[in-house]
């Protein structure tokens, strides 16, 4: 069937319209479907790590973040009972902070001024087959008319986020909700250290806070386990869990927040890739593969799939060879792994460390050393350091640390610092099975070094 397509996208948010933003200049075209075009306010993605404003910046989509009153993030600060600690970005490298809201719909307002992209404002009902069980298309349904309507492309885009309906076509994923963050914007308030993502780790589980806009601070708080918060159950995990441990400086704006309520809570996700490979369509976002946001690592994972399925698809010279395009999806399934294994690995492993009390006192005093290892670690954390050795070899000296640590305050602490070995194997060792196993030896070898040099060589990492 001739298409008047090249892609159809399912999905106008983070990933699919900046996918859209970034091929449209380049004349591919596009279908763009939504069922909401309107601005959003989430409490997702409101913070760009480093290697996500990098990402934006080679696509030439760095523009997209000026105008809306976005922060500029330069670092992490760690805070531990009366202990407070700070680690700088590497280089000149910068994170944002930014209602999600604003940015995406300065996104789809610069992928829909370009004439390659079709905006059609409806849900996406079922993908279309044809006889070979190839995906040529999908249907429906139209948000004004409630019309039944079709679209048909060589390669359909599905980025429908974290509850897809598509995901079960296309995937084997299984998804877990690790826990809860529950969402409340501090006005007027001032963080101990301005321009930083603050770590707040004296309660059992984290909670973080950063600069949205001149006067917003989002403060996201942990709330443990697979169930929804009850409000009661709430209520006492921020009178024992977080309350106490806010700083002075923030307490005014944080019991004024406390009082208008207006909380929002969202799951969060543990979910690897293991996609389903098929003709004629490719998942990218949430829809793929999801992991803890404590990190902040989403939208770099995003924004680095986006480069590496474009990277493919724009070296063919048209769309009109179907098994070229499944080729290139391949490559891009193969590729995204290995680029993203770290920031997947991370966030899940980090928000586990912070969950236990040796390993949570070790990581804190680790990263207060300063030096190399604490530049190396955030290095990770920014998204700009891709290697698996890195992040592995990180990984066993925190461990080391602590239990060393340990044992150096005093003997019979033994028994402890076995612990602490044992908890950081058990944490680490799952997500690196389920991230790095996927890749073929000789290729998760070439490809580790292939990656780390794109992050590390300077040309591309240059600002425009
Ligand atoms: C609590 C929380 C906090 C987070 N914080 C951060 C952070 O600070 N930094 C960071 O980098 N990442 C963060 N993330 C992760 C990040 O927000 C996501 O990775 C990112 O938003 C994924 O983008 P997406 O396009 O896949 O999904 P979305 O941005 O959710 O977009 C999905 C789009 O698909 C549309 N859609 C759905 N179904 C259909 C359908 N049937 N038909 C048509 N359209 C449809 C929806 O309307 C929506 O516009 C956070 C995640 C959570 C849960």
């Amino acid at each position: 069937m001739k298409s008047e397509f090249d892609i159809c996208i399912i999905g106008a948010g983070m990933a699919g319209a900046t996918i859209a933003a970034y091929l449209a200049p380049k004349g591919i075209k596009m279908a763009l479907i939504d069922q909401c075009f309107k601005e959003k306010k989430r409490i997702v993605g409101e913070l760009l790590q480093p290697g996500a404003v990098l990402s934006l910046e080679q696509m030439g989509l760095g523009h997209l973040l000026d105008g809306f009153d976005a922060q500029s993030v330069e670092g992490y600060a760690l805070l531990k009972g009366h202990e407070r600690c700070t680690i700088p970005y590497p280089g000149h490298y910068k994170g944002m902070g930014l209602h999600n809201g604003r940015f995406l719909q300065q996104i789809r307002a610069s992928a829909l001024e370009n004439a390659s992209v079709t905006q059609i404002y409806g849900k996406a009902l079922t993908l279309i087959e044809n006889d070979r069980n190839e995906i040529i298309g999908l249907n429906y349904r139209d948000a004004v008319t409630s019309k039944i309507g079709s679209v048909y492309a060589p390669l359909t885009i599905t980025s429908d986020g974290f509850f897809s309906n598509f995901r079960a076509h296309l995937s084997n994923n299984q998804k877990t909700v690790t826990s809860y963050f529950i969402g409340l914007i501090l006005k007027d308030c001032a963080m101990p250290f301005p321009k930083h993502g603050h770590v707040f780790l004296s309660g059992p589980t984290p909670f973080i806070c950063y600069s949205i806009s001149t006067h917003e601070v989002r403060l996201l708080i942990d709330f443990p386990g697979e169930q929804i918060p009850k409000r009661f159950l709430l209520q006492e995990h921020l009178d024992t869990n977080v309350t106490p441990y806010i700083p002075a400086s923030m307490l005014e704006s944080y019991q004024k927040a406390l009082q208008e309520g207006e909380f929002k809570v969202m799951p969060n996700h543990y979910m690897p890739a293991k996609p389903i490979i098929r003709k004629g369509a490719v998942m990218l976002g949430d829809a793929l593969n999801m992991r803890h946001p404590l990190t902040g690592g989403g939208l770099t994972a995003v924004f680095s799939d986006i480069q590496i399925l474009s990277g493919h698809l724009l070296s063919m010279p048209d769309f009109s060879d179907t098994d070229l395009i499944h080729k290139k999806i391949e490559a891009y399934y193969r590729d995204r792994q290995s680029a993203n294994a770290n920031l997947n690995i991370l966030a899940n492993a980090l928000y586990a460390v912070m969950s236990n009390n040796l390993l949570k006192t070790a990581v804190f005093k680790y990263l207060q050393c300063g030096g190399p290892n604490a530049q190396e670690s955030i290095a990770i954390l920014a998204g700009l350091n891709r290697s698996h050795v890195s992040l592995l070899k990180q990984f066993c000296f925190l461990a080391m640390f602590g239990a060393c640590n340990l044992v150096q305050q005093n003997i019979l602490n033994l028994p402890k610092a076995m612990k602490l070995l044992k908890d950081a194997f058990a944490i680490i060792k799952p997500l690196t099975k389920n991230e790095l196993s996927q890749m073929a030896f000789p290729y998760r070898f070439l490809n580790k070094i292939k990656t780390a040099a794109f992050f590390d060589d300077p040309k591309n990492c240059q600002r425009p």
